[in-house]
């Protein structure tokens, strides 16, 4: 990810990393989105309110729904990261006040109109694994198009599996072995953790292939089952957290 960054890209607005404020901060997109206009990668963190016309939420005067849509005009590759960014996530969350929602549910009129031409490719992730927005982003960079996309317009390299297909717990779930506690002697055997939450069967991401910090580790390897965060709607699903699937 540093190397992408620092190598190969210049990094010319974040509202965190970058050193400019204020006025200097919206100038530099400004004056981005003018000098790269067409050739630039839009990468968006974060739900969009889109109630009352975006005016929910506002940076240098401007609603966030203006500033993506405007910024969306010129991008030759958009790249939603975060379950925010994808589906709403949390700010959508019931009763959802600001309406927020996600950067396709904010570029669809766009889309639809034409002024919109480059490809959406949604991450989701509460947060997204790293090297999946690193590998859209280079997968771009090297072919000059977009990954396979599902119907949530997720690439399919990445989300084309459950975690619970690739799950080292998995073969526990085959033979119905599962914990009852996330202290008993089933946890401590490696059992599946089904009954104790996971949503590992219905979430597709790739934690269970690429991992997290570096390969280290992921929620079942570390005994927790999965959240199912790179779902729509994950934080208003039935059962809760360690409600059972099925
Ligand atoms: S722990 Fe979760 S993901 Fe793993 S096998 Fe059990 S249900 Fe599937």
């Amino acid at each position: 990810m540093e190397a992408l960054i620092f190598d190969q890209l210049s990094l010319d607005y974040h509202h965190v990393l970058q050193a400019a404020a204020g006025t200097a901060a919206e100038t530099a997109r400004d004056d981005a989105i003018k000098r790269n206009y067409g050739k630039y990668v839009l990468i968006v963190d974060g739900g969009i309110p889109l109630g009352q016309g975006g005016a929910l939420s506002t940076t240098g005067g401007k609603s966030g729904l203006e500033i993506v849509r405007n910024a969306a005009r010129g991008a030759a590759l958009i790249v939603a990261v975060g379950t925010c960014a994808t589906f709403g996530g949390i700010p959508a969350a019931a009763p959802n006040p600001t309406e927020a929602g996600g950067t396709l549910d904010a570029l669809r009129e766009l889309i639809s109109k034409g002024e919109v031409k480059a490809p959406v490719v949604n991450v989701p992730g509460c947060p997204p694994v790293p090297e999946v927005m690193t590998g859209v982003i280079v997968y771009f960079l090297t072919y000059g198009k977009v990954p396979p996309l599902d119907d949530l317009q997720r690439p399919i390299p990445f989300f084309g599996r459950t975690v619970h297909d690739d799950c080292p717990r998995r073969p526990f779930y085959d033979q119905g072995l599962y914990a009852q506690s996330f202290d008993d002697e089933g946890a401590r055997k490696g059992y599946c953790l089904k009954d104790l939450g996971c949503k590992g069967p219905t979430t597709f991401n790739a934690c269970t292939t690429v991992k997290w910090n570096q390969k280290t580790s992921f929620p079942m390897y570390s005994g927790h089952g999965c959240l199912g965060c790179a779902q729509p709607k994950f934080w208003d699903r039935e059962g809760g957290f360690y409600g059972k699937l099925f």
